[in-house]
This record gives C-alpha cells, sequence and structure tokens, in this order.
C-alpha cells in the first residue's frame, strides 16, 4: 500500500484520529458570532455529528486544518476546484487582477472573454449574464422566464436544489434534504404556490403538471443532471423529453448547469446529452472558486433583461475582475488531460468504494452523474436510485458511520448522504493510497451500523 503523506493522521485503534481541539473551540466560538457557527448549514456535519474541521489551507487534492491535520479533500468546494486547490496558474491569474484593481462598478474587457468563453462552449446559450451566486442565477433566470412569457407557475424536480431562492426551496435536495425539510419557513403561501414539485425522472408527472396548469406555467427547471440529492443523472430521454414538453406547452426550459457545468465536460452536461435549453445557469468551475455565476440563454429572451429590455437585474459586484480572473484561468487551464483525469480519478474512486463495500457485505450503490460520483446504502442494490423518494428510502443511516471512518483516516468526503463526491484533477497516487488505506475500516462501520445511528 502507498504510505500516506507525512503530515495526514495515523489512526488509534478504535479509529480516531489527531486531535480536533482547535477546530472545537473554533465551533464554539463560530456558534456565538454566526447561525450554527457555519456560512452555510452543510458545513456544520449536523446529519454526520462530530466537529466541523475548521480549514487553514489547502493545496492540490489536500486540505489542512486548525489542528494540522491533512485531509484528501473529495468534495472540492463543492465542485468549483476542478484543477485542485490554489493551482498556480489560478492563483498568478487572481494576483495580476488584484494588483490592477478589486472592483470597479464599471464593465470590463475580461467580462467579454469570460461570456464569450462560456458562449463557444455551450450552444444554445447565446447571451450570458454573471451574477455573484448559483442562486442569484437561478432566481435571475425563473424572473426572466416569468417576465418573457408572462406566466406565474414553475415546475421542479423533488430532491433537485437551485440554491436558496424562495420559490424553489420547496422539497429541495443539498442542505435542504440534509436537514429534511420539506421547505422553509419565512417563504410564503404565495411563493410557494407557484411552484409545482414533480419526481425527478418523470415525465409523465411533468405532462400531468402542465395538463392541469394550462398556459399557467413559465418554465421547468431541472438540474442538468442530480446532484443534489446525491448523483442521479437522467434517465435516457428525460432532459429531450422537457424540451419536448416545454416548447409543446408555451413554457421555457432552465437547465441548472451551476454543478455540472465545466465538470462533467468542457461544456458541461450540454456536451454529455446535447439537449438545447431555454436558459441556463452556471456556477462553481466558471469562478475557480471565487464568488461568480451566470446565466445565459437564447438571445430572444435574454433581450429581455434590462437594460436592454423591461426584466430587472443588477448587481454591485457583478462582473468582478478578481472572480472573473479566476473563473477564466480556470476555464483555460483545464484541457482535455484535466477532463480525462476528472473522468478517470471519480471511477477509481467509486470502484475503491465498491470494492470495500462489496467485500464488507455492506448492499449499495454507487452512481454516478458524469464524474460526479455518490453512494447510495440499500438492501436492494439491482434497483437504480432514479429519484428523491428512493434516495429517503435508502440506507442514509449507514452514512454517517462511514463518514467518520474516513476522516478519522485522512479522507475528508461530504458530510450528508444526500450529497455528489467531487474530485479533482490533483488526486496523486499517494492520496489514492489514503483512500484505499481508509476504505476497509469505512465499509466495515457502515457494515456495523444500525439504523438507530441516525440520531447520531
Ligand atoms: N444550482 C445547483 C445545481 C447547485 O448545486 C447550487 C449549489 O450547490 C446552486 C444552484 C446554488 O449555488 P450557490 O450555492 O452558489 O448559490
Amino acid at each position: 500500500m502507498t504510505p500516506p503523506p507525512p503530515s495526514s493522521p495515523a489512526p488509534t485503534a478504535d479509529g480516531s484520529t489527531a486531535s480536533t481541539a482547535r477546530s472545537a473551540a473554533l465551533f464554539a466560538r463560530a456558534s456565538g458570532v454566526i447561525p450554527g457557527g457555519v456560512n452555510s448549514p452543510v458545513r456544520a456535519f449536523s446529519s454526520v455529528g462530530g466537529t466541523p474541521r475548521f480549514i487553514t489551507s489547502a493545496q492540490g487534492c489536500r486540505m489542512t486544518d486548525a489542528d494540522g491535520t491533512t485531509y484528501i479533500d473529495l468534495i472540492s468546494s463543492w465542485g468549483p476546484m476542478i484543477l485542485g486547490h490554489a493551482h498556480p496558474t489560478v492563483v498568478e491569474a487572481v494576483q495580476r487582477a488584484a494588483t490592477t484593481g478589486l472592483s470597479f462598478g464599471a464593465p470590463t474587457e475580461a467580462e467579454i472573454e469570460l461570456a464569450e468563453e462560456i458562449i463557444g462552449r455551450v450552444a444554445p446559450v447565446e447571451r450570458v449574464r454573471l451574477v455573484n451566486s448559483g442562486t442569484e442565477a437561478t432566481m435571475s433566470a425563473v424572473r426572466l422566464a416569468r417576465g418573457f412569457t408572462g406566466r406565474t407557475k414553475i415546475i421542479k424536480f423533488a430532491g433537485c436544489y437551485h440554491g436558496h431562492v424562495d420559490a424553489l426551496l420547496a422539497d429541495a435536495g443539498s442542505g435542504v434534504a440534509t436537514l429534511g425539510l420539506p421547505t422553509s419557513p419565512g417563504v410564503t403561501g404565495a411563493q410557494a404556490a407557484d411552484t409545482l414539485v414533480v419526481p425527478y425522472n418523470d415525465l409523465a408527472a411533468v405532462e400531468a403538471a402542465f395538463a392541469e396548469n394550462p398556459d399557467t406555467v413559465a418554465c421547468v427547471i431541472t438540474e442538468a443532471a442530480a446532484g443534489n440529492m446525491g448523483a442521479i443523472a437522467p434517465a435516457p430521454g428525460f432532459n429531450a423529453g422537457l424540451k419536448e414538453l416545454t416548447a409543446r406547452n408555451g413554457a421555457l426550459l432552465i437547465v441548472d448547469e451551476v454543478m455540472t457545468g465545466f465538470r462533467v465536460s468542457p461544456s458541461g452536461w450540454f456536451g454529455i446529452d446535447g439537449v438545447a435549453g431555454d436558459l441556463y445557469t452556471f456556477g462553481k468551475v466558471m469562478s475557480g472558486g471565487l464568488p461568480a455565476a451566470a446565466f445565459g440563454g437564447r438571445a430572444d429572451i435574454m433581450g429581455h433583461l434590462a437594460p436592454a429590455g423591461p426584466v430587472y437585474q443588477a448587481g454591485t459586484l457583478s462582473g468582478n475582475p478578481v472572480a472573473v480572473a479566476a473563473g477564466l484561468a480556470t476555464l483555460r487551464t483545464a484541457d482535455a488531460d484535466v477532463y480525462a483525469a476528472l473522468d478517470a480519478n471519480s471511477h477509481r474512486l467509486g470502484d475503491l468504494i465498491t470494492d470495500a463495500l462489496t467485500a464488507a457485505g455492506v448492499g449499495h450503490r454507487v452512481q454516478y452523474a458524469a464524474n460526479m460520483v455518490s453512494v447510495f446504502f440499500t438492501s436492494t442494490p439491482e434497483v437504480a436510485i432514479t429519484d428523491y423518494a428512493a434516495v429517503k428510502n435508502s440506507e442514509t443511516w449507514r452514512f454517517a458511520p462511514f463518514f467518520h471512518a474516513l476522516l478519522a483516516r485522512g479522507v475528508y468526503p461530504p458530510p450528508s448522504a444526500f450529497e455528489a463526491w467531487f474530485v479533482s484533477a490533483a488526486l496523486d497516487e499517494d492520496a489514492f493510497g489514503v483512500l484505499a488505506d481508509a476504505m476497509p475500516a469505512a465499509a466495515a462501520a457502515a457494515a456495523a451500523a444500525t439504523s438507530r445511528e441516525e440520531l447520531h
């Protein structure tokens, strides 16, 4: 077996590692000033328990926490860091941009370059506007769809997450799923009433929703491939069916590529299935880890945006020069070798997981949506997990002990059974050695789990 890098933790007999005292102290301090101690819920480890690790630095595929423990990172900042952390080309681009000004509130040439980069990769995107987060991108796309069609209702899929937009929180994935929330207090009845939620991968349900709401549905919004209830690829023909149903019913198809965009291929999921949405949303990879995102699509629809048209949308920091520099550098550095490495690494990870769980006799499915990967614990592994109901019915209680056994051995997976795992191209042989060494104990922990551990 490959020896772990020197800074990796040495598990003790019970699988626990080096101290987490400093992270625990920081979490206690954070909880006094930040709700729940974190600035985004899943970071709090609520569903797996234990001490959230406070990160001090990251390089390549490794993150180091405040106690000096190094982890192989299988989150990649929830997607963006396809090149690994602190890639020299990206860091250099950011430094260069920062020295020439942090924000102008006026247009720059680099914004055009990033827009051209996106439009050049995703053919149905003819115009694009930069925003600051994926949430802002989906919120703006939905507003534009409503403004363009003059209709109010939207159709979304259970378990899909599109950011914390009021109308899109119903039956959402990601942290909303992790915390088991049907929606969120603070979302008004009116906002929720215009959202129709149907099962993912169920075209008949979409057709029925259109039939029950004639001439009132502005758009269908879907993750290009679901990643926020774990990785669930669209069934063959599902995205094409959405395209056909929206077109037939005078509604728009919004393809949310915030997660898949520029990760699963140079042109995102569009590069995989070629289905042309009317509007798209992007984030994560296109900003290289800094806060930027985008929405775009058909020129006639995007022409309705202010100042060209009447649908208002704006942002003080939109098109921020430092974020744009990071995004451009990331996209331009991600060559064919990077995408080949992402694909290979995700399958190598999935194989390690499945080999260990099979050896330990744990029923499971490792599922992929291109190079996004997830493990679902299930007593019927021959049955594909295709929607949120199936995810919720799976043995999610096996996840916390599995997670903690990995964490204790220097591997940092997503701290939730409802998330995809994100590899980077920077995973190296040493890293895979750490993963290979950690998996058997994690599989044993999953095997030993009982459903009571759900309350852990
Ligand atoms: N859409 C999808 C598919 C996402 O996965 C996310 C975040 O994970 C968002 C939208 C929201 O993006 P942000 O967290 O940048 O607001």
